[in-house]
């Protein structure tokens, strides 16, 4: 047996230091001769696209309407982030980064009217407003060991924040550490029912599945959580209302269960002014009329989870599906991970 486990480990020393010799061994690297050196090319290739990508979004900047070049951009996105050769890559890495990093600069900016709204990896939104800035989801994505959205960053980011709110405790939601990390700032964590009990006095779950409405004082906005679900799952859906300035609505992964019932009163309620549904939720002309929101911005496209490629949720599905609702006259301002769009009233 040990013999055995000896020889897996030998072969996989060999492959390993085979692979890194095919990138390191070509000898015409430098002169962007990549023959014989596949892998090479296409991650070189990646590179090129990623950057390309992040130029166009700069130039062509979210909006109502979708510019060609913009859509185009988006597109190109979709299929670098559907081909599994570029998951974890540098390229990759580089790109989610770089425009993470562009965040974290822009959050030194006040924000004088109405909100500024950032569209972080994977559901996770920043809403800014002239007296408070609070984070939805946010996560640094990927692992532990490897996250894509470094540590500095990150970080960066969570100083820059007020308040945290998760809807429901699947990862790529709900990050403990950057839970902690608002903590140790002295900052409040809204979470869902059972998630995180006793961790710390500013890490605070729901007493009960009902909604709740939780007054920030100091931040001028009160949070009204509606009793979602992901199936079986307690999801938050958390309505911020930033008092005189505007509501934002974030749906979470809310999926089927039992509540298209009070969903479809949600707007007698509450004025929405934008709403941030899961890109895929089901139903979706159905949520929209029951919030009724003045535009939308679409979450969760490309999440590079586990799942398999066909449910990675596109941007030119998003595109599509909101061709289908556009008798609703709902625009959605669709976004990619770094950017933001000021809203107002
Ligand atoms: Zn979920
Ligand atoms: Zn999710």
């Amino acid at each position: 047996m040990t013999k055995h486990i000896f020889s897996v480990l030998l072969l996989i020393f060999f492959v390993a230091t085979s692979m890194a010799q095919t990138t390191s061994e070509n000898p015409n690297a430098n002169q962007y001769i990549y023959w014989g050196y596949p892998a090479e090319y296409k991650l070189n290739q990646a590179a090129a696209a990623f950057g390309a990508i992040d130029n166009m979004l700069q130039t062509y900047l979210p909006g109502k309407e979708i510019p060609a070049p913009r859509e185009l951009a988006l597109v190109s996105l979709d299929q670098l982030l559907h081909d599994t050769d570029n998951d974890a890559t540098e390229p990759f890495y580089n790109f989610i980064n770089k425009r993470m990093l562009r965040v974290l600069q822009d959050l030194d900016n006040p924000v004088t009217k109405g909100l500024r709204i950032y569209k972080l990896y994977n559901d996770g939104f920043i809403i800014k407003s002239n007296k408070a800035t609070v984070a939805i989801d946010l996560i640094p994505g990927g692992s532990d060991s490897k996250p894509f959205i470094k540590d500095s960053i990150i970080y960066g980011i969570v100083g820059k924040c007020d308040a945290l709110f998760i809807s429901h405790w699947h990862p790529d939601h709900a990050n403990l550490n950057v839970a902690k990390a608002f903590a140790a700032n002295g900052k409040r964590v809204i979470a869902p029912k059972d998630l995180w009990v006793g961790v710390d006095p500013l890490i605070q779950p729901l007493a009960e599945h009902v909604e709740t409405d939780i007054e920030f004082e100091d931040l001028d906005l009160t949070l009204h959580v509606l009793p979602g679900h992901q199936d079986n799952v307690y999801n938050n859906i958390n309505v911020v209302e930033f008092h005189g300035i505007g509501t934002v609505a974030q749906t979470g992964d809310q999926w089927y269960c039992c509540d298209m019932d009070w969903i479809d009163h949600v707007h007698e309620r509450y004025e929405i002014d934008v709403l941030m549904p899961n890109c895929w939720i089901h139903d979706f002309e159905r949520h929209l009329r029951g919030f009724a929101p003045k535009m939308l911005i679409t979450g969760h496209e490309n999440e590079l989870g586990e799942h398999s490629i066909d449910h990675r949720e596109a941007y030119w599905i998003t595109m599509k599906k909101m061709e289908l609702l556009s008798h609703l006259h709902i625009p959605n301002v669709l976004m990619t991970w770094g950017e933001w769009y000021d809203y107002q009233r």
